[in-house]
């Protein structure tokens, strides 16, 4: 084989077999195919699209490149959830103690934040002594022991994908369907989890710019775990302002608190126990979504989803005191708060302007290797649809200096839109997908 051949196959729209994406990725790998003609690849596909034949082959190949985690001698149901990217996404560090506490076993792959959007591993390494650096052998006895553990997707689990991933950041084919679904799945499936649900964000924060968009990716990952044998669901939620109030690491952690102990945002507790709900459901814990829900809201109202963040924590090396005292978790020496320039109502809220603004105050990395501010952040006080009056405070963004505060601030403030109506009601969660049982 040549790789010219199979670029050019794919430059004029035809399906790769297997063994061309096989051969093709291994090459790259193995350094016999070089970045041009893989970038030359990569730039037909985003252009030309995949076949879900094809997707599913690629995915196989990723996860093939690597080891793969077989959680099937567990005794309890093991479940996952991937969310692809907001601002202000802290639902897994609520929904995984959580699901853990009503007796399924969550066996979380998590990453840490890209580009705009936060990541899990960020946010939870804010309180002191926590890692996702386990082995195998740890990761296994902590679900065992506590029916929790979350891993990074390190370098054992699909580490073509991380490759391949590497060099589309830097040649504009990161926003390919086919390549989104192939590199997310292959982690996820290399994971080991049975049950997996998908928040499939859409809007002005997220990955996906449409719903349609959304359902489209969300439709090629369901037909990757179902090729599987994985049972899977998806929803697609608004990402249209950030989720909550909190965005920054140590910020997001204190917010997911509140949440554990039965506070906290509606817009973030909606959503942890409609992407729950799927996997009780999914995992015959619960017979339907309604009884479910009821069940998760108990099990935050009675402290048990609290204790099982408590021992999970405390289990990934993480010091307890900083969740029984969250004032301690890192705060930002500086802060300023961001007025209303008029009286209205807040008609738009741009998660994707809070996104940059927490990254640029130091809350997420400029380079794949720069580090972050823990402490930095923005903290939301108005949202869509808040009334306001000029001078109210809009939010108060958290950073290392008061120049840097001054240099993001007419920026952040360009994120609120006010008007003298309030706009209409968006849902947060806008389709569920659930094929699997239906
Ligand atoms: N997250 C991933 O892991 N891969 C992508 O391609 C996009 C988001």
């Amino acid at each position: 084989m040549l790789a010219v051949d199979i670029i050019a196959k794919k430059r004029d729209g035809l399906e790769l077999s297997r063994d061309e994406l096989q051969w093709l990725v291994t090459g790259f790998l193995a350094g016999k195919v070089p970045d041009y003609q893989m970038s030359a690849w990569l730039m037909a596909v985003y252009l030309r699209g995949m076949t879900t034949a094809e997707t599913v082959a690629l995915t196989e190949v990723f996860l093939a490149s690597g080891q793969q985690l077989d959680l099937s001698f567990l005794p309890k149901p093991t479940v996952d959830k991937h969310s692809t990217g907001g601002v202000g996404d802290k639902t897994s560090l609520v929904l995984a103690p959580l699901l853990a506490a009503a007796g399924l076993t969550v066996a979380k792959l998590t990453g840490r934040g890209l580009g705009h959007t936060g990541g899990t591993i960020d946010k939870l390494e804010s309180i002191p002594g926590f890692t996702t650096d386990l082995d195998d052998k740890t990761f296994i006895q902590n679900l065992r022991n506590h029916g929790l553990s979350m891993i990074g997707a390190g370098p054992t689990l699909a580490p073509a994908d991380k490759r391949v991933y590497a060099l589309r950041d830097v040649t504009a084919t990161v926003g390919s369907l086919p390549l989104i679904a192939s590199s997310i799945m292959s982690k996820k499936l290399a994971g080991g989890a049975q049950h997996i649900v998908l928040d499939v964000k859409y809007g002005r924060g997220a990955l996906m710019p449409t719903q349609d968009t959304a359902r489209e990716l969300a439709e090629i990952m369901i037909a990757i775990g179902e090729h599987y044998g994985r049972k899977m669901s998806a929803l697609l939620s608004d990402m249209n302002q950030p989720l909550g109030y909190a965005v920054g690491n140590s910020l997001e952690v204190k917010e997911a608190i509140d949440v554990l102990q039965d506070r906290g945002p509606t817009d973030v507790r909606e959503l942890v126990v409609a992407l729950g709900s799927e996997l009780m459901v999914s995992a015959n814990l619960s017979g339907n979504q309604v009884e479910a829900k009821a069940r998760l809201e108990q099990l935050l109202a009675n402290g048990a989803a609290w204790e099982k963040f408590v021992q999970f924590v405390d289990a990934q090396g993480g010091d307890p005191r900083y969740l029984h005292d969250p004032i301690l978790l890192p705060t930002s020496q500086h802060q300023l708060v961001l007025k209303a320039g008029k009286d209205g109502f807040v008609g738009q809220l741009d998660g994707l302007t809070i996104g940059h603004c927490a990254v640029k105050l130091g809350a997420g990395r400029i380079t794949q290797d720069g580090t972050i501010d823990r402490a930095a952040g923005i903290v939301l006080l108005k949202k869509e649809g808040d009334r306001v009056r000029a001078g109210d405070a809009l939010a108060v963004l958290h950073g290392a200096s008061p120049e840097l505060l001054n240099t993001v601030s007419e920026e952040a403030t360009t994120a609120w839109t006010i008007g003298s109506q309030p706009p209409a009601k968006r849902p947060l969660i806008a389709e569920v997908l659930r094929p699997s049982f239906a």
